[in-house]
């Protein structure tokens, strides 16, 4: 038989219209199909991070817990728990899956060399080691102990924080604490949260 892309749907369509004509309930059948995406996934609740607003989500993911499986997103829905958003999202939000799932996202700390013109991949432990490194020479060369009045202020203002909507009430307080404690006065976070 010589089957169209054309002639398939028709037949298809023709051939539900047919059950239903018939009598059938196709409506389970529909809202069957329509959950198998999220039927077997388990769920992770999270943080939209593109903007501010800080809209709770629930991330879909399949395969986990299972052996020789690479857990993969399926799946991302607004929260309807969330005091924020009650389960909307805007088109960014809604998109999210396109930003978990993709070949381009960056999975490596990249450096980018004074004068190059590219980015370069490094380890983990290198990255490290370098921003500690920068952090302790900048620190050294613009600490101020005391301001010109004579006044202790230990201040550090060539170096500031910024964080993000993802970002716990945990992981703040170790940022305030550590920055402070260099001395670091310019702190700031994306959300109001
Ligand atoms: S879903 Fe839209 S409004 Fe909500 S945090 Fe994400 S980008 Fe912002």
């Amino acid at each position: 038989m010589d089957l169209s892309r054309r002639s398939f749907l028709k037949t298809g369509v023709a051939g539900a219209v047919g059950l239903s004509a018939l009598g059938f309930d196709l409506q389970p059948l529909q809202a069957q199909s329509s959950s198998l995406k999220i039927s077997r996934t388990s769920q992770t609740r999270s943080t939209c991070p593109y903007c501010s607003v800080s809209c709770g989500i629930i991330i879909h993911t399949i395969g986990d817990g299972a052996k020789n499986v690479t857990p993969q997103v399926v799946h991302v829905e607004g929260d309807p728990d969330h005091p924020i958003n009650r389960g909307t999202l805007c088109p960014k939000g809604a998109s999210l899956l396109q930003d978990i799932v993709n070949d381009r996202r960056l999975l490596k700390p990249q450096v980018r060399r004074p004068g190059s013109d590219h980015w370069e991949d490094i380890p983990w432990d290198q990255a490290i080691d370098e921003i500690a490194t920068r952090t302790k020479a900048l620190r050294d060369a613009d600490f101020i102990e005391q301001d010109k009045n004579g006044k202790t202020v230990n201040r550090w203002e060539s170096m500031a924080f910024a964080g993000g909507c993802t970002d716990t009430n945990e992981f703040n307080y170790l940022v305030v604490k550590s920055m402070r404690s260099m001395g670091v006065t310019c702190l700031e976070n994306q959300a109001r949260v």
